[in-house]
């Protein structure tokens, strides 16, 4: 049985959770405790017991956990990728990469506990001084998905613990493995009891507490729209601060003189590495007419060659789906699409048993052409191996396609063009933009984050992060 971690001891639950394998439904990779809403409240009263002698610890005490924990966590990385990769269903050298990732965000925000912003001014009045420096907000609840059950977390957990906050964490129930493992890790750190607390459980209980609370100065979440906007209900209601980093429809441009082996390639990619699930996933593809039909059969071609498989299997290029419930989903909205008049151009089959015979939720990714910009498919986030294609006339027709979103996260250009390329970092509604390469591939030490629905409030890694996890004060001295 997996604990959760409240003022540095590990505690039971009032109930459990199991996480089952999606690549192989027989197989339990763990049992975990449920916290409910009287623990969280005691995870809150240790951290808030914490926060006076952390919030005033050394740049360098906070270096050196930081760092430790960066360290073992890329010491580890084969064995965390294969429980990643176990619980999630993503493939094992992307479920490696992940930690890789989360292992650098550790590293990277321990040298950002030694690099505490501040400025000296003149004040407009004689002999006086103005200081203006950042200090740490107090208590922040992190609220994160089951997506990337690993990154997500140590892009929150570390700068939150860097720039001197107390953490009370709640990961996805669905995938609490990569987040409880962490929260190990971090247990041995060296940091001061009610410093990071663990309170796994239900987001209505366990979460909508971190929501409440008057003490958890700020939540920091990524997840749904849907449970965005709680969030964002409740902590405007009691004007906690928040963060929020949600869906997207992310498009991709590719023009008539597009390289074909590139843009397929990053469309391939975008659209379905990590089975789709992905919140930088290329689910619209816009196609000008002169290489729409070329790039679609090459699509498909490409499609055909993916290999589907139990995740942790060497040669895999696609895992299952992460369960029942998201299954579901993908297979509905292909339904939805072609009734709204899509065609299945490829792939869109659900398998049910692996190349060993091993119950999953495996999907073949679909591609689904003759959309147009109304259709659900093209409006609203699947979450899965899902991506239509929409036919554009020419770039001006394809830009407009792509911002025709309520959403803002990424948008990708495949183009030989410089002008239209440059037009497109411009002029594209999103927060990330990449030219000939996918929208998923982010790095982990610049600002992440979008427009619109996407998301809300400060970016989040890079030294961006800063914005989220200090509160600015500015002081005079009469010398
Ligand atoms: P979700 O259902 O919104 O859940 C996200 C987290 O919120 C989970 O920990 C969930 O707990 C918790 N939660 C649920 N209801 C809550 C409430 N009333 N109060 C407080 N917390 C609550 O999202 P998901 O299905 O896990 O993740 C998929 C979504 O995340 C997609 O829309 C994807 O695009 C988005 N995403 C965005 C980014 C980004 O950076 N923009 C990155 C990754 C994923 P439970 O697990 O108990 O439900």
């Amino acid at each position: 049985m997996h604990k959760n971690l409240i003022n540095g001891e590990w505690l039971d639950g009032h109930g459990i959770a199991r996480n089952i394998n999606p690549s192989d439904t027989r197989d339990l990779v763990g049992e975990y405790a449920q916290a409910d809403r009287a623990q969280t409240e005691l995870a809150i009263t240790a951290a808030a017991a914490a926060f006076p002698a952390w919030s005033l610890s050394t740049p360098q005490q906070r270096f050196d956990i930081l760092d430790a924990v960066g360290t073992e966590i890329l010491a580890r990385r084969a064995e965390l990728g294969e429980l990643l990769a176990r619980e999630e269903g993503k493939t094992l050298p992307e479920a490696i990469g992940e930690v890789v990732r989360a292992g650098n965000i550790f590293k990277f925000f321990a040298g950002e506990a030694l690099r505490p912003g501040g400025e000296a001014l003149p004040s407009v009045r004689p002999g006086v001084g103005v200081e203006i420096t950042r200090e740490a907000v107090g208590i922040v609840g992190l609220i994160t998905p089951w997506n990337f059950p690993i990154a997500i977390p140590a892009w929150k957990i570390a700068p939150a613990l860097a720039h001197g906050n107390c953490v009370v964490f709640k990961p996805a129930e669905l995938v609490p493995g990569s987040a409880w493992a962490l929260a190990e890790i971090l247990s041995r750190s060296g940091l001061p009891a009610g410093v990071f607390n663990l309170v796994m459980g239900r987001g209505s209980e366990v979460g909508q507490t971190l929501l409440n609370d008057p003490r958890v100065a700020a939540v920091s979440f990524t997840g749904s729209v849907a449970t965005g906007q709680k969030v964002a209900a409740a902590c405007a209601a009691r004007m906690a601060r928040f963060q929020l980093e949600m869906g997207g429809k992310n498009p991709m441009v590719v023009l008539d003189d597009a390289d074909l082996g590139v843009a397929v390639n990053a469309a391939v990619n975008s659209g379905f590495f990590s089975t789709g699930q992905r919140c930088t996933a290329s689910s619209r593809l816009i196609v000008t007419e002169g290489i729409h039909d070329r790039f679609v059969g090459a699509m498909a071609e490409r499609m055909k060659t993916l290999k589907i498989d139990d995740a942790r299997k060497a040669g895999t290029d696609i895992g299952p789906v992460v369960d029942a419930g998201q299954l579901g989903q993908d297979m509905d909205y292909i339904g939805i699409a072609q009734a709204e008049g899509g065609r299945l151009a490829q792939g869109g089959a659900r398998i049910e048993h692996n190349a060993d015979g091993a119950p999953g939720f495996y999907l073949t990714p679909a591609l689904i052409t003759d959309t147009t910009p109304a259709m659900r498919i093209n409006r609203e986030e699947v979450f899965g191996p899902v991506v239509s294609v929409i036919r554009a006339r020419d770039y001006e027709h394809a830009l407009a396609l792509a911002n025709d979103t309520p959403f803002g996260l990424a948008a990708g250009i495949a183009t030989t063009s410089l002008k239209h390329a440059t037009h497109f970092k411009r002029h594209a509604q999103a927060g990330m933009v990449m030219v000939n390469l996918p929208t998923a591939g982010v790095d982990y030490h610049v600002p992440f984050g979008g427009r619109k629905a996407s998301s809300y409030g400060p970016r989040e890694q890079g030294r961006h992060a800063a914005e989220f996890y200090t509160t600015v004060k500015t002081a005079y001295t009469q010398a």
